[in-house]
């Protein structure tokens, strides 16, 4: 963030100046669960609903949960009543907590999260937290599995909003409730690995990384134009400089 041209004189503690928020995506991001968001939403939909395979086709990576729930009850006639969703959530929350530990060709903390994070938290002017279209009970389960979930202090989840776009101004509202009033959409860097995450970025007004350890390569995310586009996490020095702009 650039003040004044003579800011510089005021020297204002670092934390001050240049605070910036990171909001963490999950899937693909942080971590992969060997398809076990998929299989539990499916198995969830079966059980409550007698619709096999009701997921089969559609998109999931960067989409939130009730957005991709809504594209499965849409094709199956399902009515998605308020309580039919609260009850289809707790089911697949259930399902989900016994799918994460099992594993899968895809799976596991992403290369570099856990240092990237380790150096970040020890950062006065770093403030973690997440930004994922997965339902919070869901971002949690996954992250507690690997030991992530302590990390973050507060997030924006896809319970709030079926419209990603919608959580960054969500996002920016919690962390100015949580003592930051002054902070802005340009304090925000979101970190995620689909085109969906740069266009939530973009349309919020916070700055983007995108990194390709999930279902997008390196040029598909270039195309994207996002502030810095990263094959993973394992060497961040680009995303540290970033920080420092
Ligand atoms: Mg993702």
């Amino acid at each position: 963030m650039s003040g004044a041209p003579d800011a510089g004189s005021i020297a204002p503690p670092a934390a001050a100046r240049t605070a910036t928020v990171i909001l963490f995506d999950i899937d693909g991001t942080l971590v992969l669960t060997g398809g076990a968001g998929g299989r539990a939403m499916t198995r969830a939909f079966e059980e409550l609903f007698a619709v096999p395979d009701a997921f089969r086709g559609i998109p999931m990576p960067g989409r939130t949960d009730p957005l991709i729930l809504a594209d499965a009850a849409a094709r199956a006639g399902v009515d998605l009543a308020p309580e039919v969703h609260d009850r289809f959530k707790a089911r697949y929350h259930e399902i989900l907590r016994a799918e994460v530990p099992v594993g899968g060709p895809r799976y596991g903390v992403m290369p570099g999260v856990r240092p990237l994070l380790e150096t970040l938290q020890q950062r006065d002017d770093v403030t973690l937290a997440l930004l994922t279209g997965n339902y919070e009970a869901a971002a949690r389960i996954k992250l507690e599995h690997f030991d992530l979930w302590r990390y973050f202090g507060f997030g924006a989840f896809g319970d709030e909003a079926a419209d990603r776009n919608a959580l960054v101004p969500l996002a920016l509202e919690r962390t100015r409730q949580r003592g930051r009033p002054q902070v802005t959409a340009a304090d925000l860097l979101i970190v995620g690995d689909t085109p969906l995450d740069v266009a939530c970025a973009r349309a919020g007004g916070a700055r983007v990384v995108a990194v390709a350890t999930g279902s997008h390569g390196v040029e598909e995310l270039a195309a994207c134009a996002p502030d810095l586009v990263l094959a993973d996490l394992s060497d961040p020095t680009a995303l540290l400089d970033l920080l420092a702009r």
